[in-house]
């Protein structure tokens, strides 16, 4: 016999005729089951080792895009374009994009956009790129993390069925604390550490796309000058840089 109360404070909200209503649905025999026990052993019964997750890191060290020097920023554009010439280099197709923020999301689709027009490859879907908060409860074979920060770190690197790429480096305290975790992870023989090594993709960026990208996300040491070099530049060599005469005439007397 069930009895429904409602208690001080509370209010009846039909309850009692749901309850009435499930009650008089009810099978009136009882339902027999024989007895278990959960099986509550600490250690599973059987333990299948998948592939181990692949760390990719900015190359390590003092390093270049396009001739100009890498300052990693917060680690933000750096860590992008390694995700995309990986990604870019990848055969599977079935691999989903994590991040934790917009800004990677947009150097990450501009820089991959860039290698695919470089190698004329329009074919390719575009990837699948997802913040990792709204890909909760979903999963896939393969998936990308890429500058995911700690708060959703887990969330995303638990998102991978198969195959799991994590993009990480920079130079936060956040970013050295999770790189000292990857490390020791490496060393037990828990994932593969492939620093990015040069990549004929990331070369074939021109000095254009370069700038695009440094503009999106300051990881570069671009000169301030460059882009007044460049106008003196065009000013000998092309008709439209005439239309600003005074200024090819002072950059001129001065690189005389
Ligand atoms: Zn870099």
């Amino acid at each position: 016999m069930i009895d429904v109360r409602i208690l001080n404070g509370c209010q009846g909200v039909g309850f009692p005729r749901l309850l009435s209503h499930v009650l008089s649905h009810e099978s009136p025999s009882e339902l027999r089951v024989k007895p278990g026990t959960l099986n509550t052993r600490p250690q599973p019964s059987s333990l299948v080792f998948g592939v181990r997750p692949t760390l990719v890191t900015p190359p390590i060290g003092l390093h270049y895009h396009g001739g100009w020097k890498c300052t990693g920023g917060r680690g933000r554009g750096c860590i992008a374009i390694t995700a995309a010439a990986v990604f870019h280099s990848l055969s599977q197709g079935n691999i989903v994009v994590l991040v934790s923020d917009e800004e990677i999301r947009n150097i990450f689709t501009e820089a991959l956009g860039m290698m695919g027009s470089k190698v004329g490859s329009t074919a390719r879907e575009p990837p699948r790129i997802y913040r990792v908060k709204d890909y909760r409860g979903c999963e896939n074979s393969g998936v990308m993390c890429v500058g995911v920060e700690d708060a959703w770190m887990v969330e995303g690197i638990s998102r991978a069925i198969q195959t799991l790429f994590i993009v990480d480096g920079g130079t936060s305290a956040a970013a050295q604390s999770r790189m000292g975790l990857w490390m020791e992870m490496d060393r037990r023989g828990l994932l593969l550490h492939r620093p990015l090594p040069s990549s004929n993709v990331l070369e074939s960026l021109s000095d254009d796309d370069w700038r695009a990208l440094d503009e999106k996300s300051l990881f570069l040491k671009i000169p301030k000058d460059t882009e007044m070099d460049e106008d003196a530049r065009r000013g000998i060599s092309s008709p439209e840089g005439n239309s600003k005469p005074v200024a090819s005439l002072t950059i001129n007397i001065i690189s005389i």
